[in-house]
């Protein structure tokens, strides 16, 4: 992406389905941002220490170190001033106040990269993901692979019981399938 002015901030988000890569595709930035020596800090909400309370760990484990917490406001209190590069893990289980706060770190000249999921289980947009689409300057849509049939995933399927938005702890809970193999339905049907 063209950047036009180094005192500038941005918002980047990285989003798609469970296994596109999203969390790998962080990581690889940040790893980059701090090799360019720029100082990083990295965030990820309290809801997600299911591999590592300190870091934040992808499918193919790859991980970086990361800080843990409690609501989207949290950050500002947390970031220090000189911080260059903020990232944050799993978007989508922040409230709505990612949005200002995303905006606020901009403002402030830094670099924001955000990662989470575009839809939930039943293909629903997963907010707040949707409203950081709209105000990012720059938008990654990842792909998985589907593994029914080997095509682009873009989609999470859930394969257990229940109707609750966020099932914690379960990450074999759930495959990436595309549209044509995508059943929404089967998250009630396994619990008849
Ligand atoms: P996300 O953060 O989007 O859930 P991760 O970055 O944690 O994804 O993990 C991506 C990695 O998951 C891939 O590089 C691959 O090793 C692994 N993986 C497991 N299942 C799949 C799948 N169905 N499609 C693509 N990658 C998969
Ligand atoms: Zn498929």
């Amino acid at each position: 992406m063209e950047r036009h002015s180094s005192d500038s901030g941005w918002i980047e988000v990285i989003t798609g389905s469970m296994f596109s890569g999203k969390s790998e595709e962080l990581i690889r930035r940040l790893r980059r941002a701090q090799i360019a020596r720029r100082k990083v800090q990295i965030f990820k909400p309290v809801i997600d220490v299911r591999y590592s309370e300190e870091h934040i760990v992808s499918h193919s484990e790859m991980k970086i170190q990361s800080e843990t917490v409690q609501s989207a406001t949290e950050i500002l209190v947390i970031v220090d001033m000189d911080t260059e590069v903020v990232g944050i893990d799993e978007g989508q289980f922040f409230d709505g106040d990612l949005v200002s706060v995303a905006n606020k770190l901009a403002d402030l000249g830094k670099r924001v990269i955000i990662a989470g999921l575009d839809m939930d289980y039943l293909g629903r947009p997963f907010d707040p993901m949707p409203l950081l689409l709209a105000i990012a300057e720059d938008i990654t849509k990842t792909h998985a692979i589907c593994v029914r049939c080997g095509s682009p995933a873009t989609y999470t399927q859930r394969l257990i019981a229940s109707r609750e938005r966020v099932v914690v702890g379960a990450s074999d809970a759930y495959e990436a399938r595309c549209r044509a193999c995508f059943d929404p339905h089967l998250s009630e049907l396994v619990e008849e």
